[in-house]
């Protein structure tokens, strides 16, 4: 399995790990776009949002939940933050192992680049 998030999983590949559970792993992106910028990825390997199915709604929407417990960790719940998942090129995805961008603790733009 050549996925970077697999190996991260695996403790192959170091990471500043934030919050994990059974299902769900959150770690700080390693080139940070803002004070706050944490990824929460499950554990089961999914390659783009376009490969969830009807199996994945919970493990989806718990990822929503840890990643809003840990903008309320970080403080940036009431200032505001952004959560985001790219999918593929013209999105930017780079690493195909779905995960949300946990973004805050600066203004955002919308719409964005
Ligand atoms: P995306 O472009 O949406 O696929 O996001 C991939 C994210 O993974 C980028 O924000 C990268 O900075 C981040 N990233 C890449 N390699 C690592 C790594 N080894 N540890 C933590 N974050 C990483
Ligand atoms: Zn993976």
């Amino acid at each position: 399995m050549s996925c970077l998030f697999c190996k991260i999983l695996k403790q192959e590949i170091p990471a500043t790990i934030v919050y994990e559970d059974d299902s769900i792993v959150a770690f700080e992106d390693v080139n940070p776009q803002a004070p706050v910028h944490v990824l929460v990825i499950p554990r089961k390997h999914i390659s783009t949002s376009l490969e969830i199915t009807d199996d994945d709604n919970e493990l989806i929407g718990s990822m929503y939940q840890v990643a809003s417990k840990i903008a309320k960790d970080r403080k940036v719940a009431e200032s505001g933050f952004r959560l985001v998942m790219n999918c593929n090129r013209d999105a930017g995805q780079t690493v195909f192992h779905i995960h949300l961008h946990l973004i805050g603790g600066r203004p955002m733009n919308w719409p964005p680049g």
